[in-house]
């Protein structure tokens, strides 16, 4: 347990620098976010009693608890990290909350990881703060990224028994084919090009909100995008998220 002198300065600053790598004596985050995905994947019949591994969302290859434990796999940072600092936010909205709550964190396999941040999370830069935008700064690739951050916020919150749905199929071709179209939900996601009022820190830990009509495809927003994806009325199990995600930010 680390613990704060009752010198320290103990406002928000300080978690911040801290950034839960110690959060407490079970280990840092990502370990939380293994066992809450793991226990989601027995739930829903994804992995048996007893596994030690979880499928990657987005190429299904298992993810082992003792990689996670070593740190050979880290949290996924769902909208880039280069992003969500604070010193790239220019208005107290975009302060709110916490870099990795800013962010929203998952797990991903390690080939994954690099894969997103090499060829998605990269055409991002500097494209998702606030700021009004021109639209040839978005190609298809951009597009791709979006698509596949909303459906990595819907993993994180919906678990396997979203992501395994037969529809989402193409989302998963989709991210490892950025530039050609497998999918028909990338006619669905878009960003506000103009200076919006983002969405940045919500209490579930995670800077999205989902709109889920009754029978319509979900929506996903998020700092200045949105997307939408296959319905998700029929889901029993959501993640339980680890409650330091959303207790951080209150
Ligand atoms: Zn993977």
């Amino acid at each position: 347990m680390v613990q704060f002198r009752a010198s320290d300065d103990c406002r928000p600053k300080r978690i911040r620098d801290y950034d839960w790598k110690y959060a407490d004596d079970n280990g840092p985050i990502r370990i939380k976010l293994f066992d809450a995905y793991l226990t989601n994947a027995v739930k829903t019949q994804h992995r048996s009693l007893g596994n030690t591994s979880i499928p990657c969302p987005l190429c299904l290859e298992s993810i082992e608890r003792a990689a996670v434990f070593a740190g050979t796999v880290v949290e996924e940072h769902i909208v880039p990290q280069h992003a969500t600092t604070e010193n790239k936010q220019q208005t107290p909205d975009t302060q709110m909350g916490f870099k990795n709550t800013r962010s929203g964190l998952t797990l991903t396999c390690s080939n994954c990881n690099r894969f997103k941040g090499k060829h998605l999370d990269f055409l991002l830069r500097g494209l998702v703060a606030p700021t009004r935008q021109r639209e040839d700064d978005y190609t298809f690739e951009t597009g791709t990224a979006i698509l596949i951050h909303a459906y990595l916020f819907a993993f994180a919150i919906l678990g396997y028994e979203y992501v395994y749905c037969p529809e989402l199929e193409e989302v998963r071709r989709q991210f490892h084919e950025p530039s050609v179209r497998h999918s028909a939900w990338l006619e669905h996601a878009h960003v506000n090009l103009n200076p919006p009022t983002p969405i940045v820190a919500t209490q579930s830990g995670y800077p999205c909100v989902f709109g889920r009509p009754v029978g319509q495809p979900m929506q996903v927003f998020w700092w200045r995008f949105r997307a939408s994806l296959p319905n998700a009325d029929f889901v029993m199990y959501p993640v339980d998220v680890p409650t330091l995600l959303s207790e951080l930010i209150k």
